[in-house]
Order: structure tokens, then sequence, then C-alpha cells
């Protein structure tokens, strides 16, 4: 039942819905199914467990409903984000081809980056802000844009990098986890494929792993879903189910958290212990002005920047209402000290704090009684 011309929290909370059957449950439970009885000819929908699903069927039918309402477009779910992020570069790209990323994207991008080259594939990176991915665009293939982005919370403008990139040949895919189908539609800004881990705020009680891509090229999505075919990276029932049951929150979800969000920064924005304060929904915020042109909400993390290692180490520590723990989305408030990983380019003592769906005011007092605990 595809409802594109309502509001969100109405889109969400009947996305992918079967039709009512007498009897029959509003979203029906997951399907545990290796194989499917499949007499004489061997003809879909249903045949064998690692092609197709009931389950994964509904997910995708929801997922698309948010991400591209009312648009042709498929969807693939996947077992992570990085099988879907991974079956976007590897099903379209070949030897001799040339990919752009970002140079600030998500953490296993550069493993992925050093796995293409491995396959003759030239991999050329920019940084997400400024657009700086524009000036490498020449002769690519695929652009690869993740906006806003892990961790960094830079944004580019989507619209223009993908009419560049369209002008010269190239495909282009967005990764979209951190705004969420709630917050940016890339396909409706001209992207190919919008591609997210359905692990963070999409599903958002950090209890699922999960990926998907959602397309409107036909020839390219039929590249996506072989490549799901013969990698088998592909989501079980359970999860997949329980991805499904929590979108009907999304609305909620995304609504409290963002708010809280842009409340947070805002008070430690002011705050003299903290440099390098990110939010793209603050007003003096570098991404601000891009970001609130193409996006309906700026997300549910913060990134900022505390003295030292240890300073921020303490932080973490003094905290009560936020666990220290990685990834993000979450209804429970995480943050981590993100050097701690080694991947990303950020200062020792740069934090990552994602905010959960705790009341605004607990969350902006425990902050700042972890920060005054920590200047100690
Ligand atoms: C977490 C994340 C991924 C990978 O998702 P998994 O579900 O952990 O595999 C990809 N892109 C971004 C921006 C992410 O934050």
């Amino acid at each position: 039942m595809s409802t594109p011309d309502t509001g969100d929290g109405t889109r969400a909370v009947r996305a992918g819905l079967p039709d009512p059957v007498k009897h029959e449950p509003t979203l029906p439970g997951p399907t545990f199914a290796a194989h499917f009885h499949l007499p004489g000819d061997p003809t879909g929908p249903y045949t064998y467990g690692r092609d197709e699903n009931p389950t994964w069927t509904l997910l995708e039918r929801a997922i698309g409903e948010l991400e591209a309402p009312g648009a042709d477009a498929e969807t693939l779910v996947f077992a992570s984000g990085m099988a879907a992020v991974s079956a976007v570069l590897f099903s379209q790209l070949r030897t001799g081809d040339a990919v752009v990323l970002p140079d600030d994207g998500y953490q296993a991008l550069p493993l992925a980056r050093a796995q293409l080259e491995a396959y003759g594939i030239e991999v050329r990176t920019a940084p997400t802000g400024g657009d700086a991915q524009l000036d490498v665009l020449d002769g690519a293939k695929l652009l690869w844009i993740e906006s806003p982005s892990n961790p960094g919370l830079d944004v580019c403008d989507i619209r223009r990098l993908a009419e560049a990139a369209h002008a010269r040949g190239a495909l282009v895919a967005v990764d979209n986890t951190l705004a969420t189908p709630l917050g940016q539609r890339p396909l409706s800004l001209g992207a190919d494929f919008a591609v997210a881990s359905g692990t963070k705020q999409l599903t958002g009680h950090g209890d699922v792993l999960l990926g998907y891509v959602v397309g409107r090229r036909n020839e390219a999505m039929a590249g996506v879903r072989r490549w799901r075919k013969i990698v088998g990276a592909i989501p079980g029932p359970m999860e997949a189910w329980l991805a499904h049951r929590s979108i009907a929150t999304l609305q909620l979800r995304v609504d409290r958290q963002n708010a809280t969000a842009l409340q947070v920064a805002e008070v430690l924005g002011k705050h003299p212990d903290i440099a390098r304060m990110r939010y793209p929904g603050l007003l003096d915020d570098p991404a601000h002005e891009i970001a609130s042109r193409q996006m309906q909400g700026y997300g549910c993390v913060v990134s900022f920047t505390l003295s030292t290692r240890a300073r921020a180490d303490r932080f973490l520590e003094a905290l009560r209402l936020v666990d220290d723990a990685t990834s993000f989305g979450g209804v429970r408030s995480t943050a981590e000290r993100r050097g701690r990983w080694g991947g990303d380019a950020v200062p020792e003592g740069f934090i990552r704090l994602s905010v959960g769906a705790e009341d605004p005011d607990d969350l902006v007092a425990d902050v700042l009684r972890a920060l005054e605990e920590s200047a100690r």
C-alpha cells in the first residue's frame, strides 16, 4: 500500500504493509525458509532463500516508499551496510574503470579502496566539503558521495555533483546512512543509487545489522541483484522483520533525536572547552546553507573536539546517560573517541556523539556535568 502523498509519519507507520487480509496480521511475521515449494519450472517470486524472501519483499517496499516515494525505483536489502556499499562498487566497476570516493567517508571505505585497486580499478579521492569531488570527475565511471560525511559531518551539493557526473557519463551513488530517508532523498536530488546502513538510525535500536540499495536504473540494479546472489550477503528473515517493525517509529525517533541533537550542539557550541563543533543544523556551521537546501533533517550525530585524548577519555568516562560505544542512531545515546580506531583523519580529542531519545534536558545536563568533571 504505497502512500506517496502523505506526511513522513503516515508513510513510516504504513510503509511496506500488505493490503489488509481478514484474520492476517498487519505486518506478517518473518518467513523462515531456505527453499520454497517449487514443482515444475523454477519460476519466481520465491524459489530459493538466497534470492528472495517474502519478509525482504515487504521491507524492500517499505524502504522504497521512504527513499523514493512514488518513483519507479527498485530496492534491495543486504546483510549490512558494507554489503550494500560493496554490492554497488563491485557490481558496477570493472578493471580499467575509475571511481571517485570521498577521502573523509566511512572508515571501511579505505578497505574497499584497496580491494578495488587490487582489481585494477583506479580510485580517486577528494574531500566532501566544498564539492571538491568535482575536480576529479573526468573519465570516472562512478561517483560515490557520502553526505553528511561520517564522522566529520561535512556536506556537499548532491544535485550539483550529480549533474556534473552525469554530464561526464558517470553514475552517482549517495551513502544516505546519516540522514536517513526522512532527512534526505538522494534519488530526488539526482543520484542513481541511495545506499545506506540500516544498522544506524533507520532501525534505531542497536540490535540489527542491515543495508540497502535503492536504484532507478534497471540494468545497474540487475547487476546489484546479481552481486547479492553471487556473494550471498543477505539479511536473515528475523533481522529483516525487526527492521521493518522499527521503521514504523522512524519519524518519531528522527524528530526527537534530531531536535535534541540541535539542542546539544547549540549548548556545546558555546562551551569554552569545545573546539570544532560540527552539526549541519547549526546556523553558523559551514555545511548549514547547503544542508538546509537539500535536507529535511540534519541527523542525530554531533561531533566536536576536546583538547587532548586524556580529556576526551575522562569526558566519556564521566557520562552517565551516554554509552561509550561505536555506531550511531540508536534510541540510547552513544559517544566515542573516534581516533581510537585509527581509521579516520581526526584529532585525538575528537568525539562523535549520537543523540538518542532521552529527555533533552537530562541529556544536556549529563553532557555539561561530564564536561565539568573531566576538566579536573
Ligand atoms: C555504519 C556505516 C556503514 C556500514 O554499515 P554496516 O551496517 O556497519 O556494515 C556505511 N556507511 C556509513 C556512513 C556508516 O555510518
